[in-house]
């Protein structure tokens, strides 16, 4: 399968076209999204941020944007934490690369942290 989540416009544009023409922000704001995320958040995979574990604050997370407006729409989703979630926006913006990349970043940093038994100071 084509990796579809190059940029946020590129793989935005894609499923634009499938919500016909309805934009991230429109969507996030739809019927669709409300039950999608409220089913979601009721599963017990969605109960702590994937990124370090934290049960407070949590926010259901598009890790991809390629499920978006597919039966498959919970594929794609991970509960963070208010604070990793914004950091993962501010990551894949700051380094212009997906959101996809920049979620899958940030879990293996701490992977790789986690293996060096450092100190994140990420104030989590
Ligand atoms: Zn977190």
């Amino acid at each position: 399968m084509n990796d579809l989540d190059q940029t946020f416009e590129d793989t935005w544009k894609t499923r634009s076209d499938r919500l016909g023409g309805l934009s991230y922000a429109k969507y996030l704001e739809s019927q669709e999204w409300r039950e999608v995320r409220a089913k979601a958040a009721k599963r017990p995979h969605y109960q702590a941020c994937w990124h370090f574990g934290s049960t407070e604050g949590l926010e259901i997370h598009h890790r991809s944007y390629k499920w978006i407006g597919t039966k498959h729409a919970m594929r794609g989703l991970v509960a963070l934490c208010r604070e990793c979630h914004q950091r993962t926006h501010d990551y894949a913006k700051g380094n212009r690369i997906s959101v996809r990349k920049a979620t899958n970043l940030l879990k293996k940093e701490k992977a790789t942290l986690e293996g060096q038994g450092t100190q994140l100071g990420l104030g989590i």
